[in-house]
Order: C-alpha cells, then sequence, then structure tokens
C-alpha cells in the first residue's frame, strides 16, 4: 500500500510538471485537441441497471465520455487502455463518508485530544485510499473539527490532494447532549471555535446559515441518538419535526437539501414528514415510514449503514470503541437488518452508503456484500452506488453512468460482479475525470 501510495503521489507531481510546461507550450502555440482515450473490457455495467455490454468501450476526451458502445473505432494516436476479461462500471458513489475521521481517536475525545491538522492529514490520506477503492465520489458527513472537510474538498478541487468529488457537510447540526455533541466533558471545559449544537427551530436555522456561509454543500442534522455515542440512546428521537422543518426550509432558500442521521423510527417518520433528502441509517424503519418513503416520490430516501454492524461487532473493541457504544451496536443490529428487508421487499429505491471511519477506509464495497446476504441483487446494489446515488445527490448530470456527457470517472473490477459481487472489493483500475489514479488490470 505504502509504496502504492508514494507512486501515486509521484505521478501526480509528474502531471503536475507536464502541466505546467503545456501551459507554458500553449502561449506559444494554439491549443491542441484533447487527447483520446479508449478505454476497452469484456464486459461494460453502465450504472443505469440494463444488461451489461460485452465487450465494452468508451472513448474519453478530456474529462469526459464521449461515446459508449460495445465497439467503437481507434483513431490514429488515441492511448489505448485495455482491461481485458475485467468488468467496466462506473465510479462508485458513497452517501455517508466520515473522510477526515481516523479510527486512532474516538470522535467524542477529538476535541480535548487532537488539532483540525489530524483530520486535515487523516482526510488527505483518506481521501486517496477512498479513491483508490473505486469510490470517484462521496457526500462527506462532517469532520469533529468544523469545515476541514471543506478544506479537503477544496484542495481535492484544486488538484493539491487525490481524492473523490466531494459534498460536504461541513459542521454537523445536533442537539446539546445529542448524537453529534463531542463536548463529553465537564461543563468548566468549552472549546469556544467549535460551535456545532442548536435547540430549537431559530438556532437551527441560524446554523444552517453559518454551514453554508463557511462552505457546506448540504446540511446533516442529528434527529435521533447515535450507536456510537455516550449521549441519548440511538432509538430516541432528538430533534422534533418544527426542528428538522427548520433545516429543510433554511436548506431550500439555499437551493440545498438536509441528509437526516436517524435510527428510531420517530426520528425517521419526523425527518421524512419535514422533507430531508436522505434519512441515514434508518435503523428502525417501520411500515408506516416505508409508506410515507412511497409517498414522497422519489423526494425523500432511505440510505442505510449495514456493514457498520459487523465492523463494530469485530474490529470495535480493537478501534477503542467503549463496551456500551459496542453494546449499543448489537442491541440495534437485528433491526437495522430487518429494517433493510422491509424496504427491499417493498421495492423502495434503497441508497448506497457506508459510514467510513465505523468502517475501515477504502472497504466501502463490502456493503454490497452485506446487502447481497440480505436477498439484494448484485445489480441493484450497483445500480444503488451509482445513478441512484447520483440522483439523490442531484448530480445526475456529471456522474452515476457511463454515458456519453458525463465525467469519465471509471472503475473496473476482475471477473463478472453480476456473479460474484464481492468483485466489487477488488477494483484494479480507477479513472475520474479521465486522468487515471490506478491501472493494475490493464494489459501491458
Ligand atoms: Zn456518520
Amino acid at each position: 500500500m505504502d509504496a502504492l501510495v508514494r507512486r501515486t503521489v509521484l505521478d501526480t507531481l509528474v502531471l503536475a510538471a507536464a502541466t505546467a510546461t503545456s501551459v507554458a507550450h500553449a502561449q506559444a502555440t494554439p491549443p491542441s485537441p484533447p487527447t483520446v482515450i479508449i478505454v476497452k473490457a469484456a464486459h461494460l455495467i453502465d450504472g443505469r441497471g440494463g444488461a451489461p455490454l460485452s465487450p465494452g468501450m468508451v472513448r474519453v476526451e478530456g474529462e469526459r465520455i464521449v461515446a459508449v458502445a460495445a465497439s467503437l473505432p481507434v483513431p490514429a494516436g488515441a492511448k489505448v487502455i485495455d482491461l481485458g476479461d475485467a468488468t467496466l462500471l462506473p465510479g462508485l458513489i458513497d452517501l455517508h463518508t466520515h473522510l477526515t475521521g481516523a479510527r486512532n481517536v474516538h470522535w467524542e475525545d477529538a476535541l480535548t485530544r487532537t488539532t483540525p491538522g489530524h483530520d486535515a492529514l487523516w482526510g488527505a490520506r483518506n481521501a486517496l485510499v477512498t479513491l483508490r477503492a473505486g469510490f470517484t465520489t462521496v457526500c462527506d458527513m462532517g469532520p469533529t473539527w468544523p469545515f476541514v472537510d471543506v478544506d479537503l474538498r477544496d484542495a481535492i478541487n484544486a488538484g493539491a490532494v487525490l481524492g473523490p468529488r466531494m459534498m460536504v457537510a461541513g459542521n454537523y447540526v445536533s442537539a446539546t447532549g445529542g448524537a453529534g455533541d463531542a463536548r463529553q466533558f465537564s461543563i468548566y471545559v468549552d472549546v469556544p471555535l467549535v460551535k456545532n449544537l442548536a435547540d430549537g427551530p431559530e438556532e437551527i436555522t441560524k446554523a444552517v446559515r453559518t454551514n453554508f456561509k463557511n462552505g457546506a454543500d448540504f446540511i446533516k442534522i442529528l434527529s435521533t441518538g447515535a450507536v456510537l455515542s455516550k449521549g441519548i440512546p440511538p432509538g430516541a428521537q432528538q430533534y422534533s419535526e418544527a426542528e428538522i422543518q427548520a433545516a429543510v426550509t433554511e436548506a431550500g432558500r439555499w437551493g440545498r437539501q438536509v441528509a437526516s442521521h436517524a435510527h428510531g423510527a420517530g426520528g425517521i417518520i419526523a425527518s421524512i414528514k419535514a422533507g430531508v433528502r436522505t434519512v441515514d441509517h434508518g435503523s428502525y424503519l417501520n411500515d408506516e415510514a416505508i409508506e410515507l418513503l412511497k409517498a414522497s416520490n422519489r423526494r425523500t430516501f432511505y440510505v442505510p449503514t449495514l456493514y457498520t454492524a459487523v465492523a463494530v461487532e469485530q474490529e470495535g473493541a480493537a478501534n477503542g470503541i467503549p463496551a456500551a457504544e459496542r453494546e449499543r451496536n448489537r442491541q440495534i443490529k437485528d433491526a437495522e437488518y430487518g429494517g433493510f428487508k422491509r424496504a427491499l421487499a417493498a421495492g423502495i429505491p434503497i441508497g448506497f452508503a457506508t459510514d467510513a471511519v465505523v468502517i475501515e477506509h477504502g472497504e466501502n464495497a463490502k456493503e454490497c456484500a452485506v446487502r447481497g446476504q440480505l436477498g439484494e441483487a448484485p445489480m441493484a446494489c450497483i445500480v444503488a452506488a451509482t445513478s441512484l446515488d447520483a440522483e439523490i445527490m442531484g448530480w445526475s448530470d456529471r456522474v452515476g453512468s457511463v454515458e456519453a456527457g458525463k465525467y469519465a470517472d471509471l472503475i473496473a473490477v476482475p471477473g463478472d460482479p453480476l456473479r460474484d459481487i464481492t468483485q466489487l472489493q477488488k477494483v484494479g483500475f480507477v479513472m475520474k475525470g479521465g486522468a487515471v489514479v490506478r491501472e493494475e488490470l490493464a494489459r501491458r
């Protein structure tokens, strides 16, 4: 891994040097047309749920896809990337990550034991690991040190750091004593620059405005307690419908969306009624909630994070998760898995997310394996992690499928993920915006 990270960083420096040279060159001569790259593989799944193309070819010019077919002409001078027996897919999307989080410190200890630099450095590392695992787009649900995710997004967009395209929450909005209250210390201790607690519609409205002013793309609110928290238990509702509504209304004025962390049924139902975009985790999803989701007509989506239950069970103790929080995890797991099966049976769309940091960064595709064990078809999980997630983000115009006009965000896995969904964990080719990030699967 270390060698691969070094190689990728080196590639970036070489790329930066090459870009600088071509900029200097461009001043003397007219701009040359973008490089044409032809990517081909035995199979191509485009992310929209239809039958795969076998074989599949994609023509990339600059940062965009310009053509997709079973066979395409190869123009003179084009670079050809031949992925042999592999399956090409769109870059994957994760709707719930915490890229700035590391497992060496529990988030409730972060304010007393770390600085924002910790989140920034681990964020850069985790962004690269996530991208190399095939996740070319994420919604980041925020750091403990507010707005470091804004800086990470901007550094990625500026080309200073390699990572996925990001939409960021900036600073999650929590009730006092609740799921996002990291102040698990004496009332005589304060961290004056970190303000993420808001109670009542007026404070929530102000928190939403403050977040957008400081660079957030969307709002994350914590409507119920959490599993990995000393605060109110996960089943308990923490924000009233009126408080959630205040967040949705103010975000709507900015043309933006709200993600609602909600485990208990009360918080799930209040969130759907208030019109949030996503109900994240959604552990105690019941029939009433499913009916409301259906009636919302693709306004609100259920976005579970199921592999977390396994990760906390198997790796939690080693990662310093307290026994009381592991017990919360044990109690909620059956409800969580039952809710997913109910949603599957009801045929509602199910977004794809992982809560990475609770799971190891880069292991995001394991979520599809759990969903498969609970009865979901491989193609349904692939659609969830590509075109459906893009729809939920409002980014269907740029990512989520292998189609002309979209960003050239492509990945490849060995063999056939429709037969064995765990192949998604073996990504061996990643391209983001036409730039190759890794290509072990390419034939030389
Ligand atoms: Zn989370």
